[in-house]
């Protein structure tokens, strides 16, 4: 069985990140949505809130698993047998880190491979960052977030908002 980690932080989710889930569940027969727990970004939503919101926006795809990971990404892709890495490109700001990650993984993991799908250009202006921003401010993240998750993302971030300690 073909397994394949797109990992990241989704804080939180967008339109962006699931149509990168439902492109990246058709190449793979188990996709694992790793959600990481150890970023240093001072998350809005704890680790528990973006699982929470992944596995409803991803409901609908059915290879989908989601779960909360921390450490080498490369331990989690042996943990859970996985041998693909899978990430999306927006634009060429992206693509320097995305070359060096993927570089450094494999270098600790030779047998890995990380596939790029390019962003779908609807979605290609839409980061968590921005959608954190509109909500600090009250504005309509609507056309940025699954419609499955929008009250609860307006409720948490609400709730959330101001909190040092989101992890
Ligand atoms: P990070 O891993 O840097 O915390 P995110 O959790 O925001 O990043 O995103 C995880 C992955 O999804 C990354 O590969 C990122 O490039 C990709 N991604 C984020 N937003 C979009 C988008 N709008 N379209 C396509 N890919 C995206």
């Amino acid at each position: 069985m073909r397994i394949g980690v797109y990992p990241g932080s989704f804080d939180p989710v967008t339109l962006g990140h699931v149509d990168i889930m439902e492109r990246g569940a058709k190449i793979v027969d188990k996709l694992i949505v790793g959600v990481l727990l150890n970023g240093t970004k001072n998350p809005m939503f704890t680790v528990q809130q973006r699982v929470e919101l992944l596995k409803k926006a991803t409901a609908h795809i059915p290879n989908i698993q989601v779960c909360p990971f921390e450490g080498l990404l490369v331990d989690f892709l042996k943990q859970e047998g996985a041998g693909i890495v899978i990430r999306g490109l927006r634009a060429v700001t992206d693509f320097e880190y995305e070359l060096q990650m993927a570089q450094a993984n494999r270098s600790l993991y030779p047998a890995m491979e990380t596939v790029f799908l390019t962003t779908n250009v609807k979605y290609s202006f839409i980061s968590s960052t921005i959608v954190k921003d509109i909500l600090r401010h009250g504005g309509d993240v609507s056309h940025f977030v699954p419609r499955s998750v929008l009250d609860s993302i307006y409720f948490l971030g609400g709730s959330n908002h101001g909190s040092s300690d989101g992890n």
